[in-house]
Formats: C-alpha cells, sequence, structure tokens
C-alpha cells in the first residue's frame, strides 16, 4: 500500500464525533442522535422464516408468500433493518469506501433490536468473499460486523470454517433461477460442525440465494440447525 492508501486507510478506522446521519454533536448511544434513530426503517414485521418485510398487523407467524411455496434451508433470519436510505449509504460506505468505524454501529443496532432471550447459537459464520475480492477489498464487512455481535454475546465466530472457492459472476446481473445455479458448489466447509446450531452473518440479505446455497453446504457438512443474521434486508425479491 501507497503512504497516501495507507493515511487514507488510517482515516477511515477514525469515527468521526457527533450523530453519523445528521452531524449533531454529542456522544449519542449507537452513534445516533435520538431523533435519527428513531426514523431509521426499522424492519419489524417480517416473515419469520427470511426476514422479508410484512405489511403491518399481520400475525408475527405468518410466513411470505415464497418461503410457504419452498421452504429455505435456514430456519429463521434476523435483520433489524430494512435495506432502504438512509441505510444503504451506510452500509455501501462500509463496504466500499472502507468506513470500518461504520462496523460497529450498524451491527449494534442488531443487538439492540434482538433483545435476549434469543435461541443461541454454537457459531457465528460471516458469509465468506471469494480470496479475489478480498484482496480487492481488503476486508471482508460481513466478518467486521459479526465480530461485534459475536463481542456483545460472547459467542465464538468463525471465517476459516467456511470458504468461497468459486469466484462468481456479480449476483445483481443474473436472473433469479441464474443466480441459484452461478452459486452452485462455490462455498467448501473445512472444519467439524457436526450438531451445531449456525448463525450465518451478512450485511444484507437480498435474494436469499447467498444464504441459501451457504446453508445448503453447511448443512450437508452436519450442521443441525441454521439461522441468518444480517444488518438490513431488501424490501423485496
Ligand atoms: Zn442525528
Ligand atoms: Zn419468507
Amino acid at each position: 500500500m501507497k503512504v497516501n492508501n495507507w493515511l487514507n486507510f488510517i482515516q477511515s478506522l477514525l469515527c468521526p464525533s457527533g450523530c453519523l446521519l445528521c452531524g449533531e454533536a454529542g456522544n449519542f448511544k449507537l452513534q445516533f442522535c435520538p431523533a435519527c434513530y428513531r426514523s431509521l426503517p426499522f424492519n419489524r414485521h417480517t416473515c419469520p422464516i427470511c426476514a422479508l418485510p410484512m405489511p403491518p398487523g399481520i400475525s408475527p407467524d405468518i410466513l411470505c408468500g415464497r418461503c410457504i411455496k419452498k421452504q429455505p434451508p435456514y430456519t429463521q433470519s434476523f435483520a433489524p433493518l430494512r435495506y432502504e436510505l438512509p441505510v444503504s449509504n451506510l452500509i455501501s460506505g462500509l463496504k466500499f469506501h472502507r468506513r470500518l468505524y461504520l462496523a460497529e454501529p450498524l451491527a449494534r443496532v442488531l443487538t439492540d433490536c434482538m433483545g435476549e432471550p434469543f435461541i443461541r447459537p454454537d457459531l457465528i459464520i460471516p458469509v465468506p468473499l471469494h480470496p479475489l475480492r478480498l484482496q480487492e477489498r481488503g476486508f471482508n464487512q460481513s466478518l467486521e460486523l459479526s465480530r461485534v455481535v459475536a463481542r456483545h454475546y460472547h459467542i465464538p465466530v468463525n471465517w476459516k470454517i467456511c470458504r468461497r472457492v468459486r469466484h462468481t459472476q456479480a449476483q445483481s446481473d443474473l436472473s433469479e433461477k441464474a443466480r441459484q445455479k452461478n452459486l452452485r458448489q462455490a462455498f467448501e466447509v473445512y472444519g467439524d460442525i457436526q450438531g451445531a446450531h449456525l448463525v450465518l452473518f451478512d450485511d444484507v440479505i437480498t435474494t436469499g440465494a447467498t444464504v441459501t446455497e451457504l446453508s445448503k453446504t453447511l448443512k450437508k457438512a452436519g450442521a443441525r440447525r441454521i439461522d441468518i443474521w444480517a444488518i438490513a434486508r431488501t424490501p423485496g425479491w
């Protein structure tokens, strides 16, 4: 890394003071002022399996049409925010502009909303990036986010147990069927997960194609139960 890049990198680690959204000065819980925190697009009414936003007032055990049609290989998903402004900007800032200081406040929205008790997993596995993508980005945002959550709940996190072995085409360019095909055999498991209850951690759940393929791979390797935790969920499929 050149000196300039190093300076940018160090700067990216330094957290600005005040509210992350409006800049109001102060030492706020979760780094959002109370008004900005309240106005975040919380994902309160969801499908319990895939965390898809559902209309308010709907019973919390009602599944979305898609999960009724075909039950996913994972048991539950939790994503406290909808992937809308300003959340989408914060997540892009973390992922594409190396604003690593955003990992802590975003992950703490999850722990703040999750509450306890929940069924504790044995292990958290961040959704792996292919080594080429990791090299290009310099970090895995899902790992950075999951570390904060794992520390909060005292749950181990392991990013080595599952690897992305195929560099796949960008999912956003593909149809739904092609996405699933594109991901086939993209992951491999290196370790003993026999009988384990795992949480797969991602920054955003979009189509669910990635977590579906990963869950299938982990189940084949012996995992007993898989839940998905993410910071945000896109409002549609
Ligand atoms: Zn604010
Ligand atoms: Zn669903």
